[in-house]
């Protein structure tokens, strides 16, 4: 895969997933823009990206708020000049039975898993559509595929990501940009860390190869459709769960 020059942005890119993503872009010599609610951690990721031998920029960005995306895009574009690859990685679980949730948990999984994706994209499109180039892969999950009690919000913000990913990959297929997602199963992650150890077994008896996901997991199927050699697939959902969904 030959990334030569070019710019990508992950959001969320301070840990779990999204670390592993950037980490791995980085290693291909995408320079990058780690985008985060925390800017110590996205600096602090930033650096050792840099030590690979790419520039990298950590920047505080939450991706719900409207101001700060155009911000943060601005001086994006200011920096680096273009913008080649955007990983909408960015999200979050407030999770409950859906008739105990609470209006503000929904909000809060639909701004930043949804619209989050939508005011990134946004932004990047204007650059990829002028430069005739671009990639964006957008991270869903297998519960919207699936669905999973208790995440009735979750669950439908990232199955909107997959309606979005099939009309914006429509819109600008004719500028050469691509548009996809990748749907993880169950990964070892902050996010699942916090799960109780009886619900994490019960879970591993659902995936045929019997064990959880990596980071680098999601990673290697990401990388593979930012890539200038994944050009002829667009709109198309990669399913990256053990086998727990086919
Ligand atoms: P994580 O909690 O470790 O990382 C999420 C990252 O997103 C963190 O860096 C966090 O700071 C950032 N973030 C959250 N809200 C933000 C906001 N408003 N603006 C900017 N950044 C924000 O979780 P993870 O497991 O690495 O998840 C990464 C992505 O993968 C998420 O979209 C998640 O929904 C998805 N996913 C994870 C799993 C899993 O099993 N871990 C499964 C399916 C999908």
């Amino acid at each position: 895969m030959d990334f030569t020059g070019q710019v990508g942005i992950v959001t969320g890119g301070t840990r779990g997933i999204g670390k592993a993503i950037a980490e791995g872009l980085a290693q291909k010599g995408v320079n990058l823009v780690v985008a985060g609610r925390n800017l110590d951690a996205a600096q602090e990721v930033a650096a050792s990206l840099s030590a690979m031998g790419v520039t990298a920029k950590g920047m505080k960005l939450d991706v719900s708020n409207t101001g700060e995306v155009e911000k943060a895009f601005g001086e994006i574009r200011k920096e680096f000049n273009r913008i080649d690859i955007l990983i909408n990685n960015a999200g979050i679980t407030k999770d409950g039975l859906l008739m105990r949730m609470k209006e503000e948990a929904w909000d809060a999984v639909i701004d930043t898993n949804l619209k989050g994706v939508f005011l990134c994209s946004r932004e990047a499109i204007k650059d990829m559509s002028r430069q005739r180039y671009g990639r964006i892969v957008n991270i869903s999950s297998v519960a919207a595929f699936m669905g999973n009690p208790g995440q009735a919000n979750y669950s439908a913000s990232k199955a909107g990501i997959i309606g979005f990913t099939r009309t914006v990959a429509r819109e600008y297929a004719s500028r050469g940009i691509t548009v996809n997602a990748v749907a993880p199963g169950f990964i070892e992650t902050a996010m699942t860390d916090v799960l109780p150890e009886n619900i994490k077994e019960e879970m591993k008896r659902l995936i045929p190869l019997g064990k959880f996901g990596t980071g680098n997991d999601i990673a290697n199927a990401a990388i593979f459709l930012a890539s200038p050699e994944s050009g002829y697939i667009t709109g198309q959902v990669i399913h990256v769960n053990g086998g727990m969904y086919m």
